[in-house]
């Protein structure tokens, strides 16, 4: 009989974040496949978890998914854990997952945190509908159009950014949300936990030295608004588009 491929979230800070059912099973499989192997000994340690740990991570060769495969054809029992959170969720894991369920192999979901959902319950921004899109891409082309996708955005929208990257894509986004409200949701489950408040301008204006990781979740476009284009200039109505195509 085959093994289980289980997807363990683990902790995005707070090591307190890790549900009974995790370290169960955590504890009862046959082998830990990790991102980083030290990042998560390091909660192994604080579980009191020793386990059999091997890596698998974004350049992991094919090989690294045959070796895992085969373990689950061989009757093991695998949990697939990132450095932080759920895996998939921009974490390596997705191939791994495919490959798993077109060989007949369980795949068993283990819920906990996630830096997206942590961020969006506490904007105060309308968690209805939403529109995860993970990084932002940093090559030019398709870096315009996801831009323009969240110009044109007629639900929330949520970013993962690195902390020296931050300003740069929140002057991107100043160029395309102008009054659309977003909120910095800096550090999530630790010490210097923060949210921050403001359009693009507001947050740009505070001058702030980036630290931490962040999310950043911003407000629909509010498109009732362009019934206002009526009272535009041709002028204000070219710039707003202009505004959407900045590459
Ligand atoms: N799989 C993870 C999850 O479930 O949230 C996300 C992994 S992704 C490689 C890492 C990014 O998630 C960071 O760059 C940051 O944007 C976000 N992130 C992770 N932990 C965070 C935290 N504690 N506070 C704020 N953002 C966090």
């Amino acid at each position: 009989m085959y093994g289980k491929l289980y997807l363990v979230a683990t902790p995005i800070g707070n090591l307190e974040d890790i549900t009974l059912r995790a370290i169960r099973i955590l504890k009862e499989v046959d082998t830990i496949v990790a991102e980083d192997t030290r990042q998560s000994l390091k909660l192994l340690n604080h579980l009191e978890i020793q386990k059999n740990l091997i890596s698998y991570h974004r350049h992991s060769k094919e090989e690294k998914q045959k070796e895992i495969l085969k373990m689950l054809t061989g009757g093991k029992n695998i949990a697939l854990i990132s450095d932080a959170g759920t895996p998939v969720i921009s974490d390596p894991g997705e191939e791994i997952v495919k490959l798993a369920l077109e060989i007949g192999i369980e795949v068993v979901p283990i819920p906990g945190a996630c830096a997206l959902i942590s961020a969006l319950i506490a904007s105060g921004i309308d968690a209805k509908e939403f529109c995860f899109l993970g990084f932002l891409p940093l090559a030019k082309k398709l870096r315009a159009k996801k831009l323009r996708e969240i110009g044109e955005a007629k639900n929330t929208v949520i970013l993962y950014e690195a902390p020296h990257k931050i300003i740069a894509t929140l002057k991107d986004l100043e160029e395309i949300t102008c009054e659309r409200r977003i909120v910095l949701a800096r550090e999530l489950t630790k010490i210097h936990e923060e949210f921050v408040f403001g359009t693009a301008k507001e947050l740009l204006d505070k001058n702030f030295e980036p630290r931490g990781e962040y999310v950043i979740i911003i407000e629909k476009g509010n498109f009732d608004k362009e019934e206002s284009f009526i009272n535009m200039s041709i002028e204000e109505h070219y710039m707003y588009y202009e505004n959407l195509r900045i590459y």
